[in-house]
């Protein structure tokens, strides 16, 4: 079967995907128009990130003359150079996340990626990106839930900007509890070898590792350190959400 065909053939076989199984508003969850990614009205309803932000994880930030946030001020120098996040965790986005994350709705990943795209994708250029990283989900984890959705949003990411995933450079070795459910403390334990590199050698210098949910940026930074002992130079890190903060 030659390529074209093969392609026509994947081609009918999303409309007809599409049509059983219609894609959903990441906010409202009802049925979109064709070729909609979401409601403009729910869109409004969305709260997204602007200047002030914290120079290192792009968090907002309550006036023009704070360069870093709490957290990052507090922790001092992070091990990933710069981060960039969408939307404030906070309001609707809260239901649409919990969906993305347990109810299969994989289908926003094209939404937060049209959005990233639109936003950064200049800055992502500007940093040379060679490689996007998903923050990794321990295995058992992801048999069970069927898919980790970091990685759900780094596909829709480089089918927006042509670079690839790589999602065979750092693995979760242990399951870590819930970082909600920890103090500042027992966080930084709970992540202590969490991630171990699985090839020795990076080929790539400039990494994009996405995430979901920015909290403290614990987890950002385990996985950042563990690619730069790998041979990564420079780590940028972007977030669909972020919380504010304390
Ligand atoms: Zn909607
Ligand atoms: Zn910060």
């Amino acid at each position: 079967m030659n390529q074209v065909v093969c392609f026509r053939l994947y081609r009918g076989f999303l409309r007809v995907f599409d049509w059983i199984f219609p894609p959903r508003c990441p906010v409202c969850d009802c049925i979109l128009d064709s070729g909609e990614l979401i409601h403009e009205k729910c869109r409004r309803k969305l709260l997204f990130v602007k200047e002030p932000c914290c120079a290192r994880c792009g968090r907002p930030v309550d006036s023009d003359g704070k360069e870093y946030c709490y957290d990052c001020s507090k922790q001092g120098l992070r091990s990933f150079v710069q981060g960039k996040c969408m939307f404030i965790y906070k309001g609707v986005i809260k239901e649409t996340m919990y969906r993305f994350k347990y109810s299969n709705k994989r289908e926003y990943g094209s939404f937060f990626a049209s959005e990233a795209a639109k936003n950064y994708s200049e800055w992502i250029e500007q940093k040379e990106i060679q490689a996007i990283v998903p923050v990794p989900m321990y295995r058992k984890k992801k048999r069970i839930r069927g898919y980790n959705q970091a990685e759900v949003f780094a596909k829709a990411l480089s089918a927006q900007t042509g670079i690839p995933v790589e999602t065979n450079i750092v693995k979760r070795v242990r399951d870590t509890k819930p970082l909600k459910l920890l103090n500042p403390e027992e966080r930084k334990n709970n992540l202590k070898n969490a991630f171990q590199g699985i090839n020795n050698i990076v080929k790539c210098d400039y990494i994009l590792l996405v995430d979901d949910i920015y909290t403290t940026g614990s987890t950002a930074e385990a996985v950042s350190q563990e690619l730069l002992k790998m041979g990564a130079k420079e780590v940028y890190l972007l977030c669909i959400c972020i919380g504010e903060g304390t």
